[in-house]
């Protein structure tokens, strides 16, 4: 996520954990976890089982806000369960099937809570189908921002983090269990409906059209999107994948919005040459024009851009890098718990550095000094707490940890541990001390200290 200008200010949202019944029966099956244990998001994620494909198909009709869906979920129980929960604000639930059974279900805040008609054993793969509706709401949340399902006066954008999923369909909230996911919307006819993926194609049957997305390499819940309404899209390939660009209407064919994410493939392709692979199968990108969306996230394989990004005159590419260096640096390989996000924002903000260099921008030497003059020293890098996730600890001093490693080790190796950490840990989850045991094990060099002192310490350390 990159924010703009206009930052939310209030005060701390109280996020209270449902207490999940923690009793067993006598076989054995127990309930699963009411949230993934992750501090930063209570209540969100769950445990118990692990999601593997979503398989979602909703209807949306702007006349009255209201969404319909049947998602089915593949799912495998990671211990017996006698019941488990998703994640599901504010939509009401008509039918839950477990195996095609049905399944007592009810809702409780936003948790879903299914009790199948049978136990389910440890290891056992079984599918749910939830079949809702209603009208989303997004999330409240004055310290981060709202998250999730906005209705727009053209249709509606799907977005947020560290939450937003469960605002439009059942899940499994938490960046600790990705999965892949086939998405059919069906909006009315001259609608566009824009999502992750590759472009399944589109057909249209009595004044709606349906589109189909697919994205088949795993996926955190909060880097899938939904943006419907009016845009001009922008279909192609790119390095022999498909490549998916839109704009909104609003906003000017020829203005720097247009100009900037027309860059995409280029501002990849830079960063595959540092990073390695793509490591998607599509390329993209979608500029809103709403002004509730005051950041840019990095929705897998196609990001998502607040109008604020593209108000000068030139384009904003640095933006866009920061966003497309998500797709390796928190899409691919994603974070195991929300502490741990500058492992996300610091590569991410160190990319943009790269690129504004590349592009005839500021040096990199110049935003380092620039950045570390600035630098408060006492807030922590790693272990943000809840309310400095996107804060500059996380960004910019993350971003002047990655780039003291960089001068720790040369050029030459820092690169090897950044393609190597990323070829090792594809689709998976990590945290900070698996970066720094990599980065040890791969250089041959103790990098423990200097690392805590660019994360932690608590006094500026050597300008490197
Ligand atoms: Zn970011």
């Amino acid at each position: 996520m990159r924010r703009g200008r206009v930052w939310a200010a209030g005060l701390v949202a109280a996020a209270l954990a449902l207490g999940g019944c923690t009793g067993g029966d006598e076989s054995g099956f127990r309930p699963g976890a009411a949230d993934a244990g992750d501090p930063y998001v209570p209540g969100a994620g769950n445990g118990g089982y692990d999601v593997g494909h979503y398989a979602l198909d909703v209807r949306y009709d702007p006349a009255g806000d209201r969404l319909t869906g049947t998602a089915t979920l593949t799912v495998t129980a990671t211990r017996a369960l006698s019941r488990f929960q998703l994640d599901l604000a504010g939509l009401d639930v008509e039918r839950v099937r477990v195996d095609g059974e049905a399944a007592k279900h009810r809702h409780d805040g936003a948790e879903l809570i299914v009790t199948p008609a049978g136990g389910l054993p440890s290891g056992r793969r079984f599918t749910v189908e939830v079949t809702y509706g209603g009208v989303p709401q997004p999330l409240p949340n004055a310290e981060l921002g709202d998250g999730g399902f906005h209705a727009t006066p053209d249709g509606a954008i799907a977005l947020g983090q560290p939450e937003s999923a469960s605002t439009w369909y059942p899940v499994n909230d938490h960046p600790s269990d990705k999965a892949t996911y086939d998405l059919a919307v069906t909006v009315p006819d001259g609608l566009a409906a824009l999502s992750n993926g590759v472009p399944e194609g589109r057909t249209s049957d009595g004044g709606w059209t349906t589109w189909r997305w697919s994205e088949r390499a795993p996926m955190a819940s909060y880097l899938s999107t939904l943006v419907i309404g009016d845009y001009r899209v922008s279909s192609g390939t790119h390095a022999g994948k498909p490549i998916v660009t839109a704009v909104a209407a609003a906003l000017p064919a020829d203005g720097p919005a247009a100009a900037s994410v027309a860059r995409t493939g280029e501002v990849a392709d830079f960063l595959a040459e540092r990073f390695g692979p793509y490591p998607f199968e599509a390329y993209g990108g979608v500029v809103v024009a709403d002004e509730r969306i005051r950041y840019a996230l990095e929705t897998q394989s196609r990001p998502v851009y607040g109008p604020a990004f593209f108000r000068g005159e030139r384009p904003n590419t640095e933006v866009v890098a920061h966003e497309l260096a998500h797709q390796w640096f928190g899409d691919s390989v994603s974070v195991a718990r929300w502490s741990d996000i500058w492992l996300n924002e610091g590569f991410a903000t160190y990319a943009e550095w790269l690129w504004a260099e590349h592009d005839g921008g500021r040096t990199v030497a110049q935003t380092v000094a620039e950045r570390y003059a600035a630098t408060d020293w006492s807030k922590p890098t790693v272990d943000p707490g809840r309310a400095g996730m996107f804060s500059d600890a996380v960004y910019q001093r993350g971003a002047l940890a990655v780039h003291a490693l960089r001068r720790a080790v040369g050029d030459e190796t820092f690169y090897r541990v950044l393609r190597g950490w990323l070829a090792q840990h594809r689709d998976g989850n990590v945290t900070t001390a698996d970066f720094v045991g990599y980065a040890e094990r791969t250089s041959g060099r103790p990098l423990r200290a200097l690392l805590d002192a660019w994360l932690v310490g608590g006094t500026p350390p050597g300008l490197p």
